[in-house]
């Protein structure tokens, strides 16, 4: 089961939706999954909003949230709510990767299974390229003109069809060299349970709905 990682909204996160009582129903959604034995995939999209947040939701992953399967911290894609609040949302992690990295470090530094989700491989420092499978789907993804003599290419899963590189990274740094992927998200298994992916999605529409 996937959860919205952007309505784990803990203490100074709150400012940023002003939901009063998500992150409490939030917190009992976790509880449940976790009693029920579900395959969680928390998943954090990266935006300035939420940018020097995210080490202490790193830790509170961490500390509050260790079987979760994957924390899978995505950059923003430039369609829908994304496209309209770009210019205030979307990081540049390519120019800027500290609280990223800190996050990385912290949750993986405590064994939690992290990844990264929708970067260009090229917009990554080389040692977090192996964290980063190429996750945007054949249908929606393209390849700019640098990518055609890119050696990371076959590894690497390149922009969202809807990118602007006008609008986008500033610090792409393609590469000549191969890497392998060596870490990918396992598949999550399910067991079936039913009644309690209703009641889980119930309690999530809940709290979206504050
Ligand atoms: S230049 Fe290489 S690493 Fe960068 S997006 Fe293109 S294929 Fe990926």
């Amino acid at each position: 089961m996937e959860i919205p990682g952007w309505t784990l909204r803990p203490t100074r996160a709150l400012r940023i939706a002003g939901k009063q009582g998500a992150f409490s129903r939030l917190s009992n959604v976790f509880s449940t999954l976790m009693m029920a034995g579900f395959a969680v995939e928390l998943r954090t999209v990266v935006h300035q909003q939420n940018w020097n947040l995210l080490p202490d939701l790193a830790d509170y992953i961490a500390t509050r949230l260790p079987f979760v399967e994957v924390w899978a911290i995505m950059q923003l894609e430039n369609i829908g709510y994304g496209r309209m609040n770009w210019a205030h949302s979307f990081k540049d992690t390519s120019t800027d990767f500290s609280q990223l990295g800190r996050s990385v470090n912290l949750a993986l530094g405590r064994g939690i299974p992290t990844l990264l989700y929708n970067f260009p491989l090229c917009s990554l420092p080389a040692h977090y390229r192996h964290l980063a499978p190429p996750t945007i789907s054949d249908w929606k993804n393209k390849f700019l003109d640098e990518c055609i003599s890119c050696g990371l290419r076959s590894a690497c899963g390149g922009f969202f069809e809807w990118y602007k590189p006008s609008l986008g990274f500033r610090g792409l740094l393609p590469a000549e060299t191969k890497i392998g992927v060596g870490y990918r998200a396992k598949t999550m298994t399910m067991r079936n349970q039913g009644d309690i992916r209703h009641e889980v999605n119930d309690l999530l529409a809940d709290t979206e709905a504050e």
